[in-house]
């Protein structure tokens, strides 16, 4: 590990563009759970029934009362962690420059990352099915499930949910920063959902060479990326930037 690290260190300091591709592994150590992998939330309910439209539009009440009154409670009190801090402090010093997020969480922007593109949306801000009036989810009452606007529709996150579209934009500048990137860092994604687990392909096909850290193998592991860094987030950015910082 202590070879791939000082690697990882190398080429960064030698990237002229690097973007990050996260998904929810990165914000396991801010407490928030993945999907996917040990103690995930799969392990406990179907995704079909609980984060899927059709089961929104069937059954607000129940998707609000397994997923979404978790995640605002947990997202409520989640701060940044290392790896986010890592990634804030790589900006910081000039090697990246997009982040393309799965997460729905906003600990990016809030370490400090500047371009953070939000494939699936996020969990800061809620819409009313009706009137579309916009909430900030820290601020709305979930003592009433489901929440309600003023104009008494149901409110819901502005994430997206599987079964929709993923914003145009944000599809269009990924694949756009994932061609450009000499480097692409895969942080804390199984890379089974798509097309955000595209990216990766996209970047490989245009020369760039893919860093995965993840504690567990994934989809990229054999076919797509350079090298797989097996450990945590927090403390493999950790060590990347320390052995960065010597070579700058
Ligand atoms: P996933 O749940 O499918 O997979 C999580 C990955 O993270 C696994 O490969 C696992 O091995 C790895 N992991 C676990 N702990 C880790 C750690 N400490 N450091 C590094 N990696 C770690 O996640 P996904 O690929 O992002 O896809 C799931 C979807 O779920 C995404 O689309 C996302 O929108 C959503 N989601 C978001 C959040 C969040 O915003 N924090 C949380 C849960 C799910």
């Amino acid at each position: 590990m202590d070879e791939l690290i000082k690697q990882a260190a190398r080429d960064l300091s030698e990237a002229k563009m690097v973007t990050a591709l996260t998904g929810a592994g990165i914000s396991v150590e801010s407490g928030i759970p993945p999907f996917r992998g040990k103690g995930g939330l799969w392990e406990k309910y179907d995704p079909m029934e609980v984060a899927h439209i059709d089961a929104f539009l069937q059954d607000p009440t129940k998707v609000w009362n397994l997923l979404f009154k978790d995640m605002k409670e947990v997202l409520d009190k989640a701060e940044p962690n290392d790896s986010h801090k890592g990634l804030a402090k790589l900006e910081e010093l000039g090697i990246l420059k997009t982040i393309i997020t799965q997460n729905v969480d906003g600990l990016h922007q809030m370490a400090g990352n500047t371009d953070v593109i939000e494939f699936h949306g996020n969990m800061a801000w809620q819409k009313c099915m009706d009137c579309h009036k916009r909430y900030e989810t820290h601020d709305i009452d979930i003592n009433r499930i489901p929440p309600r606007c003023s104009c008494d529709g149901i409110l819901r996150p502005e994430a997206v949910l599987f079964g929709e579209m993923i914003p145009q934009a944000a599809l269009w500048r990924s694949r756009q920063v994932a061609q450009d990137c000499d480097v692409m860092l895969v942080i804390g994604t199984s890379a089974i959902v798509q097309p955000a687990a595209l990216m990766p392909i996209v970047a490989k096909d245009t020369g760039a060479k893919v860093i995965e850290i993840n504690p567990e193998r994934t989809l990229l592991t054999d076919d797509i990326s350079d090298y797989l860094i097996s450990g945590t987030a927090g403390d493999v950015m950790n060590r990347i930037i320390a052995d960065l910082e010597k070579l700058l």
